[in-house]
């Protein structure tokens, strides 16, 4: 399985390259090659499987030689280890056809675990063969940070920077950045929004001296590995529903269209997905887009769901190109024109195609919190905003087939939200007591390129 890049002009890659690369040298994305299809017999065997079986399976055919059959399964196993419940990702049933999938029982108490804690066991694996060292270097939103942070910490070849967004994640997203002690990990905190910190991210992986001084490594949610263990969770969900025999919708609280896209990519390989609901916030560029034909940036407003307070979506890159018939030349001319202009129009034909496949909603911040409310007083369970922000866009779009919302991260990670909208202030789970109480460590700089680059050099010297 070779990976190209979705701008045509960066070399192809083995699985193992493109996941410790993260952004391609062009400036694009890694995608498959190729999409493995499986038939309907080998989908109807997933059904009732324990979740790390169903990993093994679905991503096997991506991996090429990385890794044998058996440490793959190795990796897995240690992954989802220290995940709070058994079937990793539970299904739960709101209402008649309606069901809500809990991400959030990972060690950071977001979907982003899943990958990340993956990701992590893939890349010690591949770098105790080469004895390399790297750097990882993340922008997170929030959530990103703190799972690369728990996946990274205390590792012997990695240093793992975090630039979060200065004041605009949530206090227990912060602590469980800044409180980790391990020598190896460093948290920015960055004046701006989070696409300033995205963008600076990019610069650093443009900036070829740098990167290669550094070895730079991308663990966002661009970088291939995360996309793929994102496709598992469809199965498993999708199996227990009735799939193949019938197809299944989900809604997907989206911010940079790396979860949803995971499950394009699930439908791609087979599985009878109908409709993949994109559900967006105030911040609904992704919403317009499906609408207008036109993909353009607006200002970033924060919400009470702050991990989707995103406008430059960076995995839609890979749905354009799949869209524009796999044309890099025509996806690399799009990405000149958003930085260029701050949008483009959509072709006809690729508009067409997205509205095939997808269907796309929003929530005000009273819609969010209504449907928190409402949630808990007909059945007693707590959403955190963004699953809310699903939820209700969920319920907009309604069909014939069962519907599974997914709930992106536990309500205790934004309890003033959640407390706001039920009085009720959700505990963190016991495993995660003390965080209130350790002592936080963070470097304040500017959303300037050179700072950033002097203080991780500064940094990675240790
Ligand atoms: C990251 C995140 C999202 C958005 O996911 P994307 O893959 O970026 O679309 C939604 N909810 C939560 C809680 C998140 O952490």
């Amino acid at each position: 399985m070779r990976y190209v890049s979705t701008r045509g002009q960066a070399p192809s890659l083995s699985f193992e390259e493109a996941m410790l690369t993260g952004l391609a040298r062009d400036g694009g994305l890694y995608v498959p090659e190729t999409v493995p299809m499986f038939d309907r017999g080998q989908i109807a065997a997933m059904a009732g499987l324990p979740y790390g079986e169903v990993a093994f399976r679905v991503m096997r055919p991506f991996i090429g030689e990385a890794f044998t059959d058996d440490e793959f399964r190795e990796l897995i196993a240690k992954a989802y280890a220290g995940f709070a419940h058994p079937a990793r990702a539970p299904l739960k049933q709101l209402g008649p056809n309606h069901h809500l999938m809990e991400l959030f029982h990972g060690p950071t108490l977001a979907f982003k675990d899943f990958a990340m804690q993956l990701i992590g066991q893939l890349f010690q694996a591949s770098l105790e063969r080469s004895g390399e060292r790297i750097t990882i270097v993340g922008a997170t939103s929030g959530d990103t940070g703190s799972a690369a942070i728990e996946a990274f910490r205390g590792l012997a070849n990695v240093d793992v920077v975090i630039l979060y967004p200065h004041e605009r994640i949530s206090e227990v997203q912060r602590r469980q950045m800044t409180t980790p002690s391990e020598s190896n990990v460093h948290t920015l905190a960055v004046t701006g929004d989070f696409d300033d910190c995205q963008a600076a991210l990019k610069d650093m992986f443009n900036d070829f001296a740098f990167r290669d001084e550094v070895r730079l490594a991308g663990v966002n949610s661009i970088n291939w590995g995360r996309v793929l263990a994102q496709v598992v969770y469809y199965f498993t969900a999708a199996t227990s529903l009735g799939a193949p025999h019938r197809e299944v919708d989900f809604a997907v609280p989206t911010g940079n269209f790396g979860d949803i896209y995971a499950g394009d990519i699930a439908r791609r390989m087979g599985l009878s997905i109908g409709r993949l609901v994109i559900a967006t916030n105030r911040n609904d560029i992704l919403h317009r887009t499906l609408q207008s034909g036109e993909h353009r940036k607006s200002g970033v407003t924060p919400t009470i769901s702050p991990s989707m307070d995103i406008q430059v979506s960076s995995n839609f890159e890979r749905a354009l190109w799949d869209a524009y018939g796999r044309d890099g030349a025509a996806v690399a001319q799009l990405m000149d024109e958003l930085k260029r202009d701050g949008g483009f129009a959509v072709s006809q034909g690729a508009i067409g195609r997205l509205r095939d496949g997808f269907a796309s909603g929003r929530a005000s911040e009273d819609e969010t919190r209504e449907t928190i409310r409402r949630i808990h007083a007909e059945t007693g369970e707590l959403l955190c905003p963004h699953s809310a922000v699903g939820v209700h866009v969920a319920e907009g779009n309604m069909g014939e087939n069962p519907m599974v919302t997914l709930a992106t991260a536990h309500p205790a990670k934004f309890p003033d939200a959640v407390e706001a909208a039920t009085t009720i202030r959700p505990p963190l789970p016991t495993r995660m007591a003390g965080l209130y109480d350790r002592p936080e460590r963070v470097t304040r700089v500017d959303n300037d390129l050179a700072a950033l680059q002097s203080v991780i050099r500064e940094k990675i010297a240790r």
